[in-house]
C-alpha cells in the first residue's frame, strides 16, 4: 500500500507542515507523497494580500512578530530574505476618553525600558505611573497559574495602567477581552519575570543580526505562495473541501471529501481552525470534537481606507491608534499602513487599516459596507481631528477570525495532546492551539510535521515510503474505491 501524509487546510500552518514534511523526507532520501487539501480556490487562509493600482492591501495579517527567529529562518530558507522590510515607525497612540496619548514601544520591553515608557506617556496619572513602575519589579502571580489578562495585569501593575495601556494592547490583538482571555495561554513568558528578561535580552542580542518585527515588501501572501511553489507539483489540491475524517479506519486515516471522493492517508495533519476540525471529527471522535468545539472564536471586520496625504501631518504618534473601552470608539485599533511600511500606496495616499471587532452586543459583520465606511470615516476624522473624506474604502469581513484562548485553554490543549499521543496518525495544529501569530503557526506546523513524519517512520519501513510520485492512485472517487475494495 502507498504511504502518504494528508494535510488538511492550506493556510500558513498547513503549507508549512507540507513543506517541512517534504524537506524531512528529502533529507532522509525518501520520496514521501504529501497531499494538501484546501477548500478555497487559493491557498493562504487568513494571509490575504491584494495588489491593485499601486496599492498593496493586507486584508488579514500585516506584521510578523518573531522573537525567536522561527519565521525569519523559514523565510530565509525559502529565498525571501531580500523581501523582508522593517517598520518605518514604532510605538502607538492610545485613544482614551477622547484624548490621544503617545506610548513608546518600550512598554513591552525590559523593566527599565518599560519604566521609561511609563514615565514618558501622559495616558495615566502620576500615582498610576509609580504603581506601574513598582509593579515591574515585584513578582506577579505564580508562573503556571491560569489567570485572566485583566486579573494578572491589574494585580501586578495596577488598575489604571492595566486598563488603559496593557489590556487593550494584549487582548485587542486577539480580538478579545482581558477579563476572559488567559494570560497563561497567551503570554506565559510575561508571567515569568526571569523568562521575560531572558527574552528581552535575547531580542536585543539578535536585533543586529535579524529583525524581530517585519513584513514582506510584496505582502505576506508572498510567503504562502512561495511555500506552495516549493512543494512538488500536484501536492496542493485546491477547491477541495474535506467533509469528515476517521482516524481509526481499518486502512489508515479516511478523509471524505464534500465532492464524494475520498482519500486514505497513513497520517493526517489537520491544520484547519478548531471549529472546523471539530466538525470533521464529530462522527469518528466525538470526545475530541467536543474539546475542539469549546474553543470559541471572535469575528472582525478590516476596513482599509485611502485618504489624501495632506492628513499626514495630523497623524498621531506611532504606527496606529488603540482605543480603550472608555473611548466609546467602535474601531478597536487602526494602523497607518503606508507610514508603517514602505510601498503600500501611491505617494499621495495615506493608507489606514481599521479593525472593528464584533462582541459586546455589536456585530459589525452585519453592517452594510456603506455603514462601515461611514463609521470609519467619522472615527478617523475624530482621531485626525478633522473631517475625513476617503478616496476609497475596502471592507473585508472575517467570520470567526481569532481563536479565543479563554481561561482553561491550556487544559484543553493538554487533552488534545493526550489524544494525539493515543492517535499518532492524526495531528492537530494551527492558530487555534499554541499561539495565533504567524510565527506560532510556523512553529506548530513544524512540530506537527516532525511528529507526523516520525509516526510514519515508526509504522512503516523506509522502502515503503520511498514510493514513486506517479505510483498508484491515492485520491479515489467513490466508484474507484468500491472497485478497489472488491478487487482486494
Ligand atoms: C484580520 C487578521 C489580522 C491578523 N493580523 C496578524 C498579524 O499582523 N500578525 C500575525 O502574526 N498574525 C495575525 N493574524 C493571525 C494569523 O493571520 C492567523 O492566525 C494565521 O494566518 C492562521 O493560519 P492557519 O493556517 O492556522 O489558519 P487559516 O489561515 O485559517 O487556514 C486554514 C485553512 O483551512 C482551510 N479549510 C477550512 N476548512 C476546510 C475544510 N473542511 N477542507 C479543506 N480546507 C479547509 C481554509 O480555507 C484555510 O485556508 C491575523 C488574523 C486576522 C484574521
Amino acid at each position: 500500500m502507498n504511504k502518504s501524509i494528508v494535510v488538511v487546510g492550506g493556510g500558513v500552518t498547513g503549507l508549512t507542515a507540507a513543506y517541512s514534511l517534504i524537506k524531512m523526507s528529502a533529507q532522509k532520501g525518501l520520496r514521501l507523497k504529501v497531499h494538501l487539501l484546501e477548500g478555497e480556490h487559493d491557498p493562504g487562509g487568513k494571509i490575504c494580500t491584494e495588489r491593485k493600482n499601486g496599492y498593496l492591501l493586507e486584508l488579514g495579517p500585516d506584521t510578523i512578530h518573531d522573537p525567536a527567529g522561527m519565521a525569519f529562518s523559514l523565510i530565509t530558507e525559502l529565498g525571501l530574505a531580500d523581501d523582508i522590510i522593517t517598520p518605518l515607525r514604532s510605538g502607538h497612540s492610545v485613544l482614551h476618553n477622547n484624548r490621544l496619548h503617545s506610548v513608546s514601544s518600550g512598554i513591552m520591553g525590559s523593566p527599565a525600558q518599560k519604566a521609561r515608557a511609563i514615565l514618558a506617556t501622559d495616558a495615566i496619572s502620576l500615582s498610576a505611573k509609580f504603581r506601574a513602575v513598582l509593579g515591574s519589579f515585584i513578582r506577579g502571580s505564580q508562573p503556571g497559574i491560569d489567570i485572566s489578562i485583566a486579573d494578572y495585569c491589574r494585580a501586578k501593575w495596577g488598575d489604571e495602567f492595566s486598563q488603559i495601556l496593557l489590556e487593550p494592547l494584549l487582548a485587542g490583538i486577539h480580538g478579545g477581552r482581558g477579563q476572559k482571555l488567559s494570560m497563561l495561554a497567551l503570554y506565559p513568558h510575561l508571567m515569568d519575570d526571569q523568562l521575560h528578561l531572558k527574552n528581552v535580552k535575547q531580542k536585543s542580542t539578535f536585533q543586529e543580526s535579524r529583525p524581530r518585527i517585519f513584513t514582506l515588501k510584496n505582502g505576506l501572501s508572498t510567503l504562502t505562495q512561495k511555500l506552495k511553489e516549493k512543494l512538488p507539483k500536484d501536492t496542493v489540491i485546491t477547491g477541495t473541501r474535506v467533509k469528515s475524517i476517521d482516524p481509526s479506519h481499518s486502512e489508515g486515516v479516511q478523509i471524505k471529501l464534500e465532492d464524494g471522493n475520498e482519500l486514505i492517508g497513513s497520517v493526517c495533519v489537520l491544520a484547519t481552525p478548531a471549529y472546523e476540525s471539530s466538525k470533521l471529527l464529530a462522527l469518528s471522535s466525538p470526545e475530541v470534537a467536543g474539546v475542539l468545539s469549546s474553543i470559541t472564536f471572535s469575528s472582525t471586520v478590516v476596513v482599509t481606507t485611502g485618504i489624501s496625504t495632506h492628513y499626514d501631518q495630523k497623524v498621531p504618534y506611532g504606527n496606529g491608534v488603540i482605543s480603550t473601552g472608555s473611548s466609546g470608539s467602535m474601531i478597536s485599533a487602526c494602523t497607518w499602513s503606508s507610514l508603517k511600511w514602505a510601498g503600500r500606496s501611491p505617494k499621495a495616499v495615506l493608507l489606514s487599516r481599521s479593525f472593528l471587532h464584533s462582541g459586546m452586543g455589536k456585530d459589525f459583520l452585519k453592517h452594510s459596507d456603506q455603514g462601515l465606511k461611514d463609521i470609519v470615516a467619522s472615527e478617523l476624522g475624530n482621531v485626525l481631528r478633522t473631517k475625513v473624506d476617503p478616496l476609497f474604502t475596502h471592507v473585508k469581513r472575517w467570520h470567526q477570525a481569532f481563536p479565543q484562548y479563554e481561561l482553561g485553554h491550556v487544559g484543553k490543549v493538554k487533552k488534545l495532546e493526550e489524544y494525539e499521543r493515543q492517535n499518532p496518525q492524526l495531528l492537530l495544529c494551527g492558530a487555534s492551539y499554541r499561539g495565533g501569530s504567524i510565527t506560532s503557526c510556523v512553529r506548530d506546523a513544524q512540530r506537527a510535521a516532525k511528529k507526523a513524519f516520525s509516526s510514519l517512520l515508526q509504522n512503516q519501513s523506509e522502502e515503503n515510503i520511498a514510493i514513486s510520485q506517479t505510483e498508484g492512485p491515492t485520491l479515489w472517487s467513490s466508484e474507484m474505491r468500491k472497485e478497489n475494495l472488491q478487487n482486494a
